[in-house]
């Protein structure tokens, strides 16, 4: 049986390179990057060789670039950072979405709880931010807005440059949580006005458990979230995981020199999936159509059940998510699906497909011929639709 894994946003798989790139790192080239001697430099080069690489993918420079274990502890160490720099001038007020990743959120939280107030704009139907509201909301007393470039779960791409644009002209720290869009889409952070951007190897065919924050020269004194060594200046102590900050900056130069011919691939899997599924009765898209990452596939089917759905899907051989996999578990529906205006019930029955470069015509053949059947087979035993379908409730 063909196996398809349709589930890119989740993880990805490494990419050759990259993974070929790390190789050395854990046997010939395994000197501390803080030591002195030739085996510390060795590594020390490569680390640095990294930092550029990473750099010059985000039209940044090097010494703005920090490695983190990913992009949450990216999240975490932006907004703490912003938080303890609005401390000092006396804001307490940040800007954010409803429908941000829960590194951010529930860092927000945590400030809430401490006395910040945090305004959560809304996304709309359509699944983006208003920039004009961003402005609306802008107070003297603001420290940070963190609004995320891409959306995990329904792949809406949020307009960051004229978000940038506004926060710069009212001199306010401007973060993006960049993990879905980063070696996805084009990121200059110089011509965007971003100060602040988390990023992550494992959502671009590089390795997990490696990271990035890149600070904007001059915009914030980072805090550190872990006290130690004096490793990435200061801001981020534990010896450095070589092997991994090597094939992320592989993979994301890789994925930045193939991006446009990766992006038109990707982009006629994805529009054959919408157009095949939408074939399917009270099939809804979730999110805008047209700002949308080229990968991402998210679909309500009214009558169905989420949980359901994706396991029927993997025993046909297709992998898939029901919204974000840090939420699948729980039987809180997704709240990114809630933000745009989904009921409970339409919410919990709704499919992220996300595809990269690797899938083929063939899988997206096979998931067209099995999604609509598996949806056909829920919605029959189903008494919640029978009761939807006799009272015309969709
Ligand atoms: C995956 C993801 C994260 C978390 O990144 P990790 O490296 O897994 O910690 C944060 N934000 C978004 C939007 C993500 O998709």
């Amino acid at each position: 049986m063909l196996r398809v894994y349709a589930d890119n946003a989740a993880t990805t798989a490494m990419s050759p390179a990259a993974k070929a790139a790390m190789l050395p790192y854990f046997d010939e080239v395994y000197g501390n990057p803080s030591s002195p001697h030739s085996f510390g430099q060795a590594a020390a080069a490569a680390l640095q060789e990294a930092r550029e690489t990473v750099a010059r993918c985000l039209g940044a420079k090097a010494d703005e670039i920090t490695f983190t274990s990913g992009g949450s502890e990216a999240d975490n160490q932006a907004i703490l950072s912003a938080a303890a720099a609005g401390e000092k001038q006396g804001k307490r007020h940040m800007i954010s979405t409803a429908f941000e990743h829960h590194a951010v959120l529930h860092t927000l939280q945590k400030l809430e709880r401490q006395g910040w107030e945090i305004t959560l704009l809304p996304v709309h139907e359509d699944g983006i931010v208003r920039v004009e509201e961003v402005r609306d909301a802008i107070r003297p007393d603001t420290a940070l807005v963190t609004i995320m470039y891409a959306n995990n779960e329904i792949g809406t791409i949020q307009p960051i440059a004229e978000i940038g644009a506004i926060c710069r002209e009212k001199g306010i720290l401007f973060h993006t949580d960049a993990v879905q869009a980063a070696g996805h889409l084009h990121i200059d952070v110089a011509a965007q006005n971003i100060d602040l951007l988390s990023l992550s190897g494992h959502k671009f065919h590089g390795p997990k458990g490696a990271g990035v924050l890149y600070v904007r020269k001059g915009a914030l004194r980072l805090q550190n979230l872990i006290e130690g060594g004096g490793q990435e200046r200061g801001k981020r102590a534990g010896t450095e995981n070589l092997p991994a900050i090597v094939g992320m900056a592989v993979a994301l130069d890789e994925a930045c020199k193939h991006l446009d011919q990766h992006t038109a691939y990707v982009t006629k899997l994805r529009d054959r999936l919408i157009d095949g599924l939408s074939k399917i009765p009270y099939a809804r898209l979730n999110g805008s159509a047209e700002h949308r990452l080229p990968g991402n596939v998210n679909f309500s089917f009214p009558g169905v059940e989420g949980e359901a759905l994706l396991l029927l899907l993997d025993s046909m051989g297709v992998a898939a998510s029901s919204g974000s996999a840090c939420t699948s578990g729980s039987l809180d529906p997704s709240h990114v699906l809630l933000a745009i205006g989904l009921s409970h019930e339409v919410a919990h029955g709704s499919l992220r497909l996300s595809l990269c470069h690797t899938n083929t015509e063939e899988e997206i053949d096979h998931i067209l011929a099995v999604v609509p059947q598996v949806v056909q087979r829920l919605r029959d035993m189903s008494p919640v639709w029978k009761d939807m379908m006799k009272k015309e409730a969709v």
